[in-house]
Parts: structure tokens; sequence; C-alpha cells
């Protein structure tokens, strides 16, 4: 089977870890004949080169000025009149870049090739004709050929043998793949940057308590959480007409609109279809899965510009104002769209989610027991950092952080973890953060509420 990975350069000048997983994927399939694809500048060449020792077949890098400062939409553009010339069975992307972090590009590329989707891979079978997939949040899938999946980073990408000799890289340049000038990089970008600020939202003020106030803590988190209002105020003027796909991202919609129609998660061609024929503002999109692959799937139908996961809007001058966390959440970007309608996925909550989870670091690798019976006795859920995932202490799917999944519970207990910017991306949202941990200069406790400082909790 022909496949194609793409991948791209991290700004440690490795491998994005979630591509790695998606290259390991692909060699793990029997019988798979691999391409690399990236796009980017010509130093790219060195890393492809050194991935070739793992047995892809062909690498290709796409390199043109026409291709810089590429967007998601301009980005997959390109990539789909590659995958175009290339033509495999299946296409393999990591779920999402750490650099842009939005983990559109992959269902894009899909749209814009044609091909079915599936998204939050962890594994995949190949079976009678079609592909197996279990995911991460949607059970067991198929997907029939030409198919493109984006997988999670479960897969750890081998060491190149010895003996292994190294490839060739071919340079592609937008005439080579009959690449139309303004759909790619910046001029085929429809989202803009406007400015970016340091983000401070998720310190906290840390009350420093002793460890028999624990469940005092929790208490007033509850209830802090039950008091707690959504932002439903609107400030300043009206957008105008605003759809929002399913009632998740009601409140962000709220905070800058009157005039909002609330409409299914359906799939792309239906709601493209909506979309043309009332022409809305604005169209604003929840933070799971399914939002957020069909979002990515719309815009590429319609060529739209769809900024992730917002944690907070404004309307200036008629048009809608995005901001969104960057750079593993250190930086907020202010961004607006040059298309209409404004597209936006928002951070929403997780139905269903549990009001207490129980976060549990390396700290405490040999406490896990205690640590998971302290959650069961809490009815609480359970998380870990990528350090016991590592080193094989816990399973991937209980990860997280930047490389792992988001959390907002209402208390989020964080016991034996340092507060590594990468963790605490995929938790600052929580209502009150309880940290526990024997050093009291850990930076966990900048993000928390209530500290204590012990090494015996459990
Ligand atoms: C590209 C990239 C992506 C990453 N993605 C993620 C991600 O998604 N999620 C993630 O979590 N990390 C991620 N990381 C890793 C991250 O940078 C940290 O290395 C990791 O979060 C640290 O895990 P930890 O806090 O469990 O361990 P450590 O940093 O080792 O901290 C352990 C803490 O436990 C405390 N401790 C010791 N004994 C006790 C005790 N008895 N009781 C209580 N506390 C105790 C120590 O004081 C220390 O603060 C990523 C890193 C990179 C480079």
């Amino acid at each position: 089977m022909r496949i194609v990975v793409c991948l791209r350069q991290g700004s440690d000048g490795e491998i994005n870890p979630f591509d790695a997983s998606a290259y390991e994927t692909a060699l793990r399939i029997q019988g798979a004949e691999v391409t690399l694809l990236s796009m980017g500048p010509a130093s790219v060449r060195e890393l492809l080169l050194r991935l070739t020792r793992l047995g892809a077949k062909r690498a290709i890098l796409l390199s043109d000025r026409a291709f810089a400062g590429a967007d998601t939409l301009a980005t997959a553009y390109a990539l789909s009149k590659a995958v175009e010339r290339l033509s495999p069975e299946l296409v393999i992307c990591g779920r999402q870049t750490l650099i842009g972090d939005t983990a559109q590009t992959g269902p894009m590329l899909a749209e814009l090739s044609g091909r079915s989707l599936m998204t939050g891979v962890m594994d995949v079978a190949v079976a009678d004709g079609a592909l197996r997939c279990m995911t991460r949040e949607e059970g067991e899938q198929t997907v029939e050929y030409p198919a493109l999946i984006t997988v999670e980073k479960k897969n750890v990408l081998r060491l190149p043998s010895l003996r292994s000799k190294v490839g060739e890289v071919e340079i592609w340049s937008a005439a080579d793949i009959g690449a139309d000038a303004s759909r790619c990089g910046l001029a085929g970008s429809p989202t803009r940057v406007l400015k970016t600020f340091e983000n401070e939202s998720g310190r906290r003020r840390c009350k420093f308590i002793s460890a028999d106030m624990l469940s005092g803590a929790i208490e007033e988190g509850l209830r802090k959480n039950r008091e707690r209002t959504a932002p439903s105020e609107r400030r300043g003027e009206n957008l105008g007409k605003v759809f929002i796909v399913t009632q998740a991202p009601r409140a962000f919609a709220e905070t800058v609109s009157d005039d909002i129609t609330v409409i299914p998660l359906t799939d792309a061609e239906d709601i493209s279809r909506k979309i043309k024929e009332s022409d809305p503002s604005a169209v604003l999109w929840g933070s799971d899965v399914k939002s957020k692959r069909v979002a990515a799937e719309v815009a590429a139908r319609l060529g739209l510009g769809l900024c992730a996961d917002c944690t907070s809007l404004e309307c200036d001058g008629g048009e809608l104002i995005m901001y969104r966390p960057a750079l593993s959440g250190s930086i907020i970007a202010k961004i607006k769209s040059l298309t209409r309608p404004a597209m936006a996925t928002v951070r929403t909550e997780t139905e269903g989610a549990e009001d207490i989870i129980v976060g549990v670091g390396y700290g405490v690798r040999d406490k896990i027991d205690g640590a998971r019976a302290l959650a069961e006795r809490l009815g609480a859920g359970f998380a870990v950092t990528r350090k016991l995932v590592d080193n094989g202490y816990a399973p991937y799917e209980l990860q997280v952080g930047l490389t792992g999944k988001t959390v907002s519970p209402p208390v989020y207990i964080a016991i034996g973890i340092s507060g590594a910017v990468h963790h605490i991306v995929g938790m600052q949202r929580a209502g009150t953060v309880i940290a526990i941990n024997p050093d009291k200069s850990a930076p966990i406790f900048d993000y928390a509420d209530f500290g204590i400082v012990a090494d015996n909790i459990l």
C-alpha cells in the first residue's frame, strides 16, 4: 500500500512528536511503501534525510518562497496538490503540531484531496480493502480508501539500524505541483494574527494549607463551580447573525451577539449548505473531536479561515476578534479572519466529564495505586503526566498536557507534578487547582489555588 506521511519540523529541529507517531504507524503496516512529505524551508532537508534511514522509500520537501507564511488552510492546499500527484491509498498526519497546535491541517487536507477522514486514531489494522481505526474517543471506526487519518502520540518512532542507508530528498516547488500561487503562503491564508501577548491566564495565587484541609479545599472548589457563571454577558458591539454548531459554544456566542441560531453537528456538506444559504457573520463550534474535525472540513470546503481553540471573543468594527493560546500556551494570539463568515472552535467543557480529577506525576510513581484509590474514594477521574507515560507507569490515554488531552474539571488535584508548561496547558482551565508537592518552589504552585507542601499524602 502506498502511504504518504505528512510531517513538520518542530522548533527544536526534530520531527513534531505527533508526526513521529504517524511515521511509526505507517512503518508498522505490512507491505507499506512510505513517502515522507513536508513543507518548509530548505533546511528541513537535513531532517528528512535522517528520517529516510528508518524505511521511507521517498522523501519530498515542498520548498518555495510562495509557501511562506501559510496558515492551516494554505498549508493543507499545498500538501493537497502534492498528495494529488502522489495519489497514495492512505495519508497519515499527526494530530497536530506543537507549534501551530490547531489539529486542523489534517482534516482540511482530507477535504481538499477528497479522502475519507478519521481523527484521534490510536491504532490501525488493514482489513478487507478498508482501514480499521481504534480511536481515542469514538471507538472502532472503519475508513474507506482513499483515506486520511490523524494519529495521537501513541507510537514511539524507531531508531535507525546501524546499517541503514540515507535516502534522497526531492525538492518540489509550487510550479512542480501545479499550485495556484494565490492559494499558497500568506496570500492564500484567510486568518491573520494581529498581535500576541504574554499569557498570564493559568497563573493563580496559591494559598498554602495543611494536609488535613484537603477535603475542605475540594468542597470549596465544587461550591465555587456551582456559583460560577458562564461568560454570557455581551461586551461591546453586536456581531449580528451567529451560527453555533450544537449548544456547546452558546456562552461564547452570547459575548458577541444576541442573534444566535443553533445548528446540529451533521456533516461538512450539510453544514456548508446551511452557511451558504444564511450567510451568518460567524460560525462557532465546540472543541470536541467531531466538532473540530467537521469545522476544519467545512473551512476547507468553503475556503474559510478557522481559528482553533479560542478562549475569548470580541466584536470590533463589525468584525469577530478571536483570542487563543499559542506556543504551548505561553502567549495569547489575537486573530481575525479575512473571510466571511469568521469561524472558530471555542474551548468548551466536555459533556459528562467528572467534577474532580486526580492528576498524578512522577513524584508519586511508586504510589500510583494509592492515588487511584484516592480518586475512587472521591468519585474522581484519573490523569497523569507524560513522564509517567514515557516511563511505563501509565497508559497514554490518561496523559494530560500538550501532547495528551485537555481537561477542565471544576477541581484538579495535582499530586507529585512539578508544573512544566507542557502539563499546565492541559489542565489550566480547571476551576480550582489543588497542588500537593514537598518542594515549595515547584512551579505547580504558581498555577494552583491551594497548595499542600507534603510528601506523604497517599
Ligand atoms: C514536546 C514536549 C511535549 C510534552 N508534552 C507533555 C504533556 O502532554 N503532558 C505532560 O505532563 N508533560 C509533557 N511534557 C513533559 C514535561 O515537560 C515534563 O517533563 C513533565 O510534565 C514532568 O512530569 P512530572 O511533573 O510528573 O515529573 P517531574 O518534573 O519529575 O516532577 C515530579 C514532582 O514530584 C514531586 N514529588 C517528589 N516526591 C513527591 C511526593 N512524595 N509527593 C508529592 N510530590 C512529590 C517533586 O518535587 C517534583 O516537583 C512534554 C515535554 C516536551 C518536551
